[in-house]
């Protein structure tokens, strides 16, 4: 492969994900950036409008990543199959900071899971509001394309082209590495096994009287930005589903 040409078929296991699109057009000129960078992979969460004229002029050539896009009623949905869950804000601060990359190493980082065959999304929110932080509450890590000015955004378009560009340049520079494991136990683990996880921990905790469901602060947050940041593996998971339900009988046995 000559030193131009980025690795398609590395790219293929990358997603984008764009929340609650208002302006059709956007939709048109994201087909467009990912096309351009060997993306094909879109998920719609909930449009807020049908496609239109602007859709497909905008789209220029890559009708085809529209026609294949996916619809889908809510974030978790579109994210479920993935591993890595990587949210882009176009703020840099939150109150409780989820962590944070920035453009370039989020290309590094990308490039270093995707050829484990792990599925990652790159979630985009509303052209107005972004993503809440219920849905920042589903990505393991938030990513960052650093402006001049920290009060404006960048068009939904162009940070997906931006961060699609970082991602497509960093796997074309990879050389991959040997050392990974191609055993399915040390993979990562989904976010739909994520997800059943977080359920059972915060009911454990709450029958423990550990977590008051009435005052529940922000606990169950910090153990996703917790478990989140870990990177847990599938074998890694099966321990901690195996601990909780054995923290379970434990105290039902003291009851009994
Ligand atoms: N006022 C909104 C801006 C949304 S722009 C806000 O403060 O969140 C629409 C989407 O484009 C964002 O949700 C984000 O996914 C992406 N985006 C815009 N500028 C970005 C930047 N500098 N870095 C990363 N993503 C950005």
């Amino acid at each position: 492969m000559d030193n131009h040409t980025v690795p398609y078929t590395t790219l293929q296991h990358l997603r984008i994900v764009m929340v609650e699109t208002s302006h059709p057009g956007n939709i048109g000129s994201a087909a467009r950036a990912m096309k351009t960078m060997g993306i094909k992979d879109l998920r719609l969460v909930t449009p807020r409008k049908p496609y239109s004229q602007e859709t497909w002029a905008l789209a220029s050539g890559a009708n085809d990543i529209i026609e294949q896009a996916k619809i889908v009623p809510t974030l978790q949905d579109a994210v479920a199959d993935c591993q890595i869950v990587i949210g882009a804000s176009a703020r840099s601060e939150r109150t409780l900071q989820w962590p944070q990359m920035d453009a370039r190493e989020c290309g590094t980082f990308v490039a270093a899971h995707l050829p484990q065959q792990q599925k990652i999304a790159l979630v985009f929110g509303r052209e107005r509001t972004g993503l809440t932080n219920e849905e920042l509450d589903h990505c393991n890590t938030l990513v960052h394309i650093p402006m001049a000015f920290d009060f404006l955004s960048l068009n939904i378009a162009m940070a997906i082209q931006v961060l699609g560009y970082e991602c497509a340049t960093a796997v074309r520079l990879a050389t991959p590495d040997q050392s990974v494991t191609a055993d399915p136990e040390e993979a990562l683990a989904s976010a739909e096994a994520l997800e059943g996880f977080y359920t059972h921990l915060e009911q454990l905790m709450i029958d423990t009287r550990f977590l008051d469901p009435e005052n529940p602060r922000l606990l169950m947050r910090r153990m996703r930005r917790l478990f989140g940041r870990a990177g847990v593996t599938v074998s890694e998971m099966n321990i901690l589903r195996g601990m909780l339900a054995a923290f379970a009988g434990r105290k039902f046995r003291e009851r009994s």
